[in-house]
């Protein structure tokens, strides 16, 4: 069955496993032993995997912090800054609802410490308003966090906007770039945040890895406080022992992201329109969730009335992996509450599917699936 799902997590890419595999047998030590060659060259791996990060980002490698994944990433963005918001009296935080669980439980559990949160509901478009994040500003705001593109709906929030906004302010700017790190090269490059989340495994790296990005202002980083305790690894913001071949394998991924993404986003650009040519041709009455134009070149989130996502999923397996959302909530089968948000019927919620995909796939097999699947759909049509 041809792999529509990457956004819950893409395969990796053969030569960075390689890579990897290498540093697996010879780069062993641990990366902060200072008495010995095996330390200096596990150190010296880590050192080019950061600055191989930081340069697909265009930031600085001291600006780069490891992680175990974009999760942990996010919650050390939003807990770390507790003590920091003690201290300056400011205890409101501005989000938005259609998050990754990594942003809103963490958020969720901080309101009930005390915090102050406004969770900014997106349009039917499956955008949130800039200018509506911006309006709810106030004097003990302490932290906005946008997502840069939505996991399920692939629609790209307008963080460029609240960036350039918010950097004339004191308040910090968090992004969680998950699924645009990669993608979205010169966006990202260009973008004005504070901190910046992203996980190997979306972008044809390692699972269980990932990047906390902390930009300099005046030359001094946010005051982020890790949110475990250890030893002084990545400056005690991320303690415990670094994975050296995973960083690597990161690292690796993103050099090669930032050599090949024109090319491959133009390949995925180009399977949207077979795709979405399927659809059109299948006779079968279907609505794209979201606005298509705001819509990332890899994804589409697609209602197919009167079908069952779940019954056609299940009858399609051999044809196609694809799901209906995040895979953190498809144990329940819950209704999505990212197109709940976006005010979503849902009788439409229950016949949504999301496809995903990446740029190496062989769309010729992927058309003939995709169109073996729809046919399937029309049997199942109630
Ligand atoms: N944020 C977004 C937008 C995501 O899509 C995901 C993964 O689905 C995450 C965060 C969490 O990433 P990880 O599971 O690698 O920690």
């Amino acid at each position: 069955s041809v792999y529509l799902d990457v956004n819950s997590s893409a395969p990796i890419d053969e030569r960075v496993l390689e890579f990897m595999i290498e540093i697996y047998k010879d780069g062993y030590g641990n990366a902060d032993s200072r008495t010995h060659n095996y330390g200096d060259n596990a150190r010296k791996i880590v050192e080019n995997a950061r600055r191989q990060v930081a340069e697909l980002l265009n930031v600085e490698s001291g600006e780069i912090f490891f992680t175990s994944g974009a999760t942990e990433s996010n919650n050390i963005a939003i807990q770390g800054m507790k003590a920091y918001a003690k201290k300056n009296k400011r205890n409101h935080i501005i989000t938005t609802t259609i998050e990754h669980k990594a942003i809103l439980e963490t958020i969720k559990e901080m309101e009930k410490e005390g915090f102050e949160v406004d969770f900014v509901a997106p349009g039917e478009d499956g955008s949130v308003s800039a200018e509506e994040i911006i309006g709810l500003v106030r004097k003990e705001t302490l932290l906005v966090s946008v997502m840069h593109v939505n996991n399920e709906t692939g629609i790209i929030q307008p963080v460029k906007e609240i960036g350039k906004e918010l950097s004339e302010t004191d308040v910090f700017f968090h992004v969680d770039a998950t699924q645009s790190a990669g993608k979205l090269v010169e966006e990202l490059q260009e973008l004005d945040y504070d901190m910046l989340s992203l996980s190997a495994h979306k972008l044809n790296g390692p699972q269980g890895v990932g990047a906390l990005v902390l930009r300099k202002q005046n030359y001094t980083l946010p005051p982020i406080k890790g949110i475990m305790y250890g030893g002084q690894q990545e400056h005690g913001i991320r303690p415990g022992t670094i994975p050296v071949a995973l960083v690597a394998g990161l690292g690796e991924a993103c050099k090669i992201a930032a050599v090949e993404y024109i090319g491959n986003n133009g390949r995925c650009a180009e399977l949207k329109k077979i795709l979405m040519n399927c659809l059109e041709e299948s006779g079968l009455e279907y609505k794209i969730n979201g606005d298509p134009e705001k819509c990332i070149h890899n994804t589409i989130n697609v209602v197919i009335s009167g079908v069952s996502a779940e019954a056609l999923m299940l009858a399609t397996k051999e044809y196609c992996s694809i799901s209906n959302g995040s895979a953190c909530n498809t144990k329940s089968y819950e209704p999505s509450y990212v197109l709940k948000a976006m005010k979503v019927p849902i009788d439409e919620i229950e016949s949504s599917i999301r496809i995903s995909w990446g740029p190496n796939i062989d769309s010729r097999k992927v058309e003939k699936q995709f169109k073996k699947t729809l046919e399937v759909a029309k049997g199942l049509v109630f």
